[in-house]
């Protein structure tokens, strides 16, 4: 049987950048991913601006820049506006193909089209029973995580996100529309990228069904006149459902340790930043994340209120419409300003 110090599972912006950070340690590490082609994923592609900076993004990898977003309120529309671009948007197979190509492969084995089938105590099993012994594993795997299935951790905390890819450049703006009758605590999207357009929605699995979802989302359309006839129909499941990332020898980064925020479905920047703290935990058993801790007090955060707008039944849309009235103040404008567009 083959062996490694490390494993990881799961080439998504997590399992990569471990990978990234691991190939500068003594450690024998393999990066296994089920897919051929490492980036695609069903996702938005937003990042915010902190994450330029921090990860050292290049331009070129930079597709479309927002400075301002439109949200559809139950009674009326309001435009916030930001001094600086807040969001980007990336492409994810190139995006994942430039995390990649920062991998020293002389230090990681990586090997695609792999699908991890059965995790046991000190091996994984891939393909027709292949072996592969490791001290180290780490669940990099995404939403549906097998690793954090073996560890027995339940995902309550669920949502569904779907959306209708279309080639089109007939919307310039960003745009947020809230319904609760549709959506509940959720909201539909309008998301210009560089040669497309993505219309979709979300909603918590515990609120609607998959079912009833793209249901309310086909009234939508039809209400708002918007025509997905063209337009690729894409689905995807996120896990914000955050129970701890350090298990004796397995760890959980990004998705699959539920750090993705369950208001927004944001899930890049978490999954960097913990890919790359997961990868010290490995190197020191004593190392305690700060930075992890930071992303875990948002999640829960986020998670907390989208539980009590879920909680509000039928005066959700009460609620919201008086959101909207404290949106339109010049003071709010200014504390959006600063808190959310860094
Ligand atoms: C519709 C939608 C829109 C979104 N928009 C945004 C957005 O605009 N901004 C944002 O920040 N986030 C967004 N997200 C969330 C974001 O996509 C995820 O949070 C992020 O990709 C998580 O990264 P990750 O590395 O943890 O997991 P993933 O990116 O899911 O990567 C996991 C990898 O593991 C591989 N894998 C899974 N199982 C196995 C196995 N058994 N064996 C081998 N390999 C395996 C998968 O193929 C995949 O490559 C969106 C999500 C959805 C569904």
């Amino acid at each position: 049987m083959e062996n490694y110090d490390v494993i990881i599972i799961g080439a998504g912006p997590a399992g990569l950048r471990c990978a990234e950070k691991l190939a500068r340690s003594d450690k024998t590490v393999l990066l296994l991913e089920k897919n051929k082609v490492v980036g695609p994923k069903v996702c938005g592609g937003g990042l915010p601006n902190i994450d330029l900076e921090r990860f050292n993004i290049p331009d070129d990898l930079l597709e479309k820049k927002y400075r301002s977003m439109m949200i559809h309120f139950p009674f009326l529309c309001d435009e916030v506006k930001a001094d600086n671009e807040f969001l980007y948007t990336i492409d994810r197979e190139k995006f994942g193909q430039w995390q990649l190509s920062k991998i020293d492969t002389n230090k990681v084995k990586i090997r695609t089209n792999t699908r991890v089938t059965e995790i046991n105590k000190d091996h994984i099993i891939i393909g027709a029973n292949e072996k592969i012994g490791f001290k180290h594993l780490i669940g990099a795997d995404g939403a549906n995580s097998i690793v954090r299935k073996y560890l027995g951790l339940k995902t309550e905390k669920f949502c569904i996100a779907i959306q209708y890819i279309i080639p089109s450049d007939e919307y310039k703006k960003l745009e947020f529309f809230i319904d609760s009758k549709l959506f509940r605590s959720w909201y539909a999207w309008i998301f210009p990228r560089k040669d497309f357009v993505s219309i979709g929605c979300g909603c918590n699995t515990n609120m609607v069904t998959a079912k009833k979802l793209r249901e309310n989302f086909n009234l939508w359309l039809e209400k708002s006149n918007i025509d997905v006839s063209k337009g690729e129909f894409q689905a995807y499941t996120i896990n914000y459902d955050y129970q701890g990332y350090k298990f004796g020898n397995i760890f959980l980064a990004g998705e699959s340790a539920g750090l993705v925020s369950g208001l927004t479905g944001e899930g890049i920047h978490s999954a960097l930043i913990s890919g790359e703290e997961v990868a010290k935990s490995v190197l020191d058993d004593d190392y305690d994340s700060k930075e992890i801790r930071k992303i875990i007090k948002v999640v829960n955060k986020h998670a907390m209120i989208l539980n009590f707008f879920d909680s509000l039944g039928i005066f959700r849309n009460v609620a919201f419409g008086f959101i909207s009235i404290i949106f339109k103040s010049q003071r709010m404008q200014e504390i959006i300003n600063k808190k959310l567009f860094r």
